[in-house]
């Protein structure tokens, strides 16, 4: 068995003007996809080869001989996450089921975007911020490189990625602005609201 590239849940221009086609193309045609293509590489003849992709991170996440099935694992699922946290038309407060849980586990939407936008701004180097379920509370954490919400067990419900790559062509090293657009312009609460069942 072999992972293969997931399709983008939109046209690769539908995120313009906030990421360009050219970002995309570059990000989820060459980045995500050498993740793929590494993974298969390093699958192949292992005893995790038949294994799904949730199960070869948990079961690499803390094995130091696993380490480079388990960066190129999470960031296959990471990115495919990723492409889903955010939608054409996107941004701004949520609605639905995950708005009232943001306020209870906050104390409200903008509390939530302090702490959402600290953490994607102060993960030195590369890395991922997150809000996630844990047990009966919303949280926001950050990880660095490939690390993942799933290898925390915990449940993610959106994710950013903060690498320069996400962000370079189009903000250079403006990295709290990607994050602004991507709270204001980009963010899919349908997704998260999906992921809260
Ligand atoms: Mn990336």
């Amino acid at each position: 068995m072999s992972f293969e590239l997931p399709k983008l849940p939109y046209e690769k221009n539908a995120l313009e003007p906030y990421i360009s086609a050219n970002t995309i193309d570059y990000h989820y045609g060459k980045h995500h996809f050498a993740y793929v293509n590494n993974l298969n590489n390093l699958i192949k003849d292992h005893k995790l080869e038949n294994s799904s992709l949730e199960d070869i991170i948990l079961v690499t996440a803390h094995d130091s001989e696993s380490v480079g099935i388990f960066n190129n694992a999470a960031q296959v699922w990471n990115h495919t996450f990723f492409w889903h946290s955010m939608k054409p038309n996107g941004g701004g407060k949520p609605t639905g089921k995950i708005a009232s849980r943001i306020d209870e586990s906050f104390g409200g939407y903008e509390n939530f975007v302090k702490e959402f936008k600290t953490a994607a701004a102060t993960q030195f180097g590369s890395g991922w911020a997150w809000l996630v379920e844990d047990r009966d509370k919303l949280k926001v954490i950050k990880t660095a490189n490939a690390n993942s919400a799933v290898a925390m067990h915990l449940k993610p419900l959106l994710c950013i990625d903060v690498w320069e790559h996400a962000y370079y062509l189009d903000y250079q090293n403006k990295r709290p602005e990607f994050i602004d657009i991507f709270l204001n312009n980009l963010v899919n609460w349908d997704f998260a609201n999906k992921n809260l069942k």
